[in-house]
């Protein structure tokens, strides 16, 4: 895809996902203006914590440049389908929402490739305030993550997180294997 010009530290995000998208570059806006208002380094532990209510390529440039990354467990994922990012930092409790609001009221260009390029081309260019609702976070911290136990499933035998079993009839389950026995499986709440 043909793009102006591409900031350096946007490189390494492209890289990471594997291509430059808009959802990307939303991802890449958000972590910008946050750090600007957090004037937070990059998290090296969970000292600063992510709660992302979308799991698009957007949440890609959020982990590669905020260090709030699944594995770490200070990236949590609300499924609301809405591009909105909330940082908070521990230590203070100080935080950021960032609601994109940069395809509202759009107008619609013709071509579909025109539209990619021209939104690509905004998502660089336009000032946080024209891509985001910026306002006070309205959602707490989040317990730290927490080392659970590990326990043997009664049916495939393989280890699984405690907090993450069925107990039936004295027996303890993983989740897939409750499922097949027909178990009842609780949605997991966010
Ligand atoms: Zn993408
Ligand atoms: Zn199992």
């Amino acid at each position: 895809m043909e793009t102006t010009n591409i900031p350096d530290d946007l490189t390494p995000v492209i890289d990471f996902h594997g291509h430059l998208c808009p959802g990307l570059l939303i991802g890449y806006r958000a972590a910008k203006a946050a750090q600007g208002r957090l004037a937070g380094p990059r998290a090296e532990d969970e000292e600063l914590v992510c709660v992302v209510e979308n799991d698009s390529c957007s949440v890609d440039a959020v982990q590669f440049m905020t260090g709030c990354t699944f594995g770490k467990g200070n990236l949590i994922w609300r499924d609301h389908g809405k591009q909105v990012f909330t940082w908070l930092r521990r230590p203070d409790g100080a935080g950021v929402r960032l609601a994109y609001i940069g395809d509202l009221n759009r107008e619609r260009l013709p071509d579909p490739a025109a539209d990619r390029a021209a939104r690509v081309e905004r998502l660089l260019t336009a000032p946080d305030q024209e891509l985001f609702e910026i306002g006070e976070p309205q959602t707490g911290l989040p317990a730290e993550a927490r080392i659970h136990k590990t326990l043997a499933c009664d049916r495939c035998g393989e280890g699984v997180m405690e907090t993450r079993t069925i107990k039936d009839q004295g027996q303890t389950y993983c989740l897939p294997c409750a499922s097949t026995l027909g178990l009842k499986v609780e949605p997991k709440i966010c």
